[in-house]
């Protein structure tokens, strides 16, 4: 069985407490079989959040990471289409309402049956713009700590197959040069990542982080940098094993130009993987994101990724 495929068998949803101890107990035990020491890191602060560390990002030339959480279902995907911002932000627009709705309608319901009741129209648009205002926190709160999703492939199991690929194949000599992380509560908003960032400022200003999140899903492979980034002496060497790779479509972007949150952003020197589909007008997507539909995952995309990181830190 792939690495993919028993993830997916074993740990598809990684969302409580012990959910997550279980899945960060097995990859232990699969990392050291493969020669690896993996490291739990409870982070202080909000939700604990308990990131996994392999092999040392504070001397290492090159840290691997991708979120291992996985979301609460949503009512509406997660639709991303990180080179086309216009069209990102008229989507998370569209979004903007139906998150208010529920809120809305507790509000106009309350208000309107007390005003039946009581006669007091003042007392009764008062509290119901109170009950409407809890239900928009109700309705976040749903969206953030709600029912698992119960399919995570591509988010974003996907990205922790790609940085176990990767751990499997690299050469033992060539250990030493990178390192990896599975963080925690990225979906939570970026709370793991962000502690570990905290906790460790040189890896956070100074290193080289390669992020990895829904890259499963779609047959162009999207890098994102920034321009410090594209500065660093290693940048070029990146490019170079990446366009040596064949059989997914390599893209490097500028991410002053783009939009992709996730975990790359609380590092200065942090560079995000995706994978997308593309379409005509609208240009490359990621979809299917936080819904049930979110089960695909292709080992080439995978292979693709193992294949061009390793030539990547060999040249290191
Ligand atoms: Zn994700």
């Amino acid at each position: 069985m792939s690495i993919i495929e028993t993830l997916v068998e074993k740990f598809p949803v990684r969302k409580s407490g012990k959910q997550k101890a279980a899945f960060r107990a097995w990859f232990q035990g699969w990392a050291q079989a493969k020669g690896y020491e993996a490291q739990e890191t409870k982070a202080k602060g909000l939700f604990r959040s308990t990131n996994v560390v392999v092999g040392d990002p504070e001397t290492a030339e090159v840290t691997f990471t991708a979120h291992y959480d996985t979301p609460a279902v949503m009512p509406l995907p997660n639709f991303i289409t990180p080179r086309n911002v216009l069209v990102y932000i008229l989507y998370q627009l569209v979004l903007v309402p139906v998150l208010l709705l529920p809120g809305a309608l507790t509000g106009a319901l309350t208000g309107h049956v007390l005003r039946v009741l009581t006669d007091n129209a003042g007392m009764a648009s008062a509290i119901g713009g109170f009950a409407g205002f809890i239900m928009v926190y109700v309705a976040l709160g749903v969206m953030m700590f709600g029912p698992a999703n119960k399919h995570n492939v591509n988010d974003n199991t996907s990205g922790v197959a790609a940085v176990m690929e990767l751990m499997a194949r690299l050469p033992e000599e060539l250990r030493g040069k990178a390192a990896f992380i599975l963080f925690d509560n990225e979906e939570k908003g970026m709370l793991g990542s962000a502690a570990y960032a905290a906790e460790h400022k040189a890896v956070k200003k100074e290193k080289l982080i390669i992020n990895m999140d829904c890259v499963g899903d779609g047959e162009n492979i999207l890098f994102f940098a920034n321009k410090k980034t594209r500065e660093l002496e290693a940048f070029p060497k990146l490019e170079a094993a990446m366009q040596g790779v064949t059989g997914r479509n390599f893209l490097m972007n500028k991410m002053e130009n783009c939009i992709y949150p996730s975990d790359q952003a609380q590092f200065k020197l942090g560079i995000a993987v995706c994978a997308c589909n593309r379409m005509p007008v609208i240009g490359y997507y990621c979809d299917k994101i936080h819904t049930k539909k979110d089960t695909v995952c292709e080992q080439v995309n995978l292979d693709f990724l193992a294949e061009g990181l390793t030539g990547f830190v060999s040249g290191l």
